[in-house]
């Protein structure tokens, strides 16, 4: 079962549901969590310490051979990216605007066009206390975040009970953060823009065709503009987390707070029941 955990914005305390979450299912069974947010992931600051291994992460990139090349300009005009410009004795290449799509090298008159590979980011592994635990790191000044998704995604287990963190916002970063899933639970809190963004993110999951469920943290009574448009669009509330002075103290210290208060244990085993009854195993 693959859970992906996301949010419209930033801000929501997605990756604080998804850590709680994760450590309360794992003093029950194993459990495996993917953090996807590779610009900036920080899931593992609320996980306990483990040892860590290192993948190395790259992407295919062209090397033009001079002695081949006529400098004929066909390679930039074929490429969608406006990764290579050609001059009269250079070829100039922009890798971080490369999509190592090919085209360039298949279509070079001269085969003057080679790959070779350049290091993107890594995904870093680990375990503990029946977590199995994986996160991407994208390198500074790199844009190819959705690649550096799709290697972290490479480790998701065939069995057993997923859970992914995804990147904030509705970005193609997203779309490949959901992909494969079988059910997303958005959370947001009950503000105006909260709602903006939620909206957005839910245009998106209709377009994908995935079951979501909701978690509205910092719930506030009164606040209801959310829990209306979740029912408009037939989106079950699973849980409501309060705003509290006590929830903000353990996340300002990196403590997880369902470990630290043990009236929440009971709101993640029911969340959790609740959204093994939505996808029905
Ligand atoms: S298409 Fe091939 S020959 Fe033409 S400029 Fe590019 S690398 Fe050189
Ligand atoms: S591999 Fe594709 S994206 Fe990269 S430079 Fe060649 S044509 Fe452009």
């Amino acid at each position: 079962m693959v859970i992906v955990v996301a949010s419209g914005k930033g801000g929501t305390g997605k990756t604080t549901v998804a850590t709680n979450l994760v450590l309360n299912l794992a003093s029950h069974r194993p459990v495996q969590f993917l953090d996807l947010d590779v610009e900036e992931p920080n899931a593992h600051i609320f996980l306990p310490p483990g040892d860590w291994q290192q993948i190395k992460v790259g992407k295919q990139i062209p090397r033009v051979e001079y002695d081949r090349c006529t400098f004929c300009g066909l390679c930039a005009e074929v490429c969608a990216f406006n990764a290579l410009v050609v001059l009269d004795d250079e070829v100039l290449l922009f890798p971080e605007m490369c999509h190592s799509c090919g085209a360039c090298i298949h279509l070079c008159p001269t085969a003057a066009i080679f790959e070779e590979e350049r290091e993107i980011g890594v995904v870093e592994q680990t375990e503990m206390d029946n977590i199995t635990f994986h996160h991407g790191k994208l390198n500074v000044g790199e844009v190819a975040t959705p690649e550096v998704i799709a290697a972290v995604k490479e480790h998701l287990q065939a069995d057993g009970i997923t859970i992914m963190d995804a990147p904030p916002g509705t970005s193609c970063s997203v779309i490949e953060s959901v992909r494969g899933a079988d059910f997303c639970l958005l959370v947001t809190e009950p503000s105006p823009l909260g709602l903006s963004d939620l909206k957005l993110m839910v245009e998106l999951l209709e377009l994908l065709h995935l079951p979501a469920g909701m978690v509205i943290n910092r719930y506030q009574e009164g606040l209801d503009d959310v829990e209306n448009f979740a029912r408009e669009k037939g989106i079950p509330v699973l849980a409501r987390i309060p705003f509290d002075r006590e929830i903000a103290a353990c996340y300002s210290e990196g403590r997880p707070f369902v470990k630290n208060l043990p009236e929440y244990a009971a709101v993640f085993d029911d969340l959790w029941n609740q959204i093994e009854g939505l996808v029905g195993r």
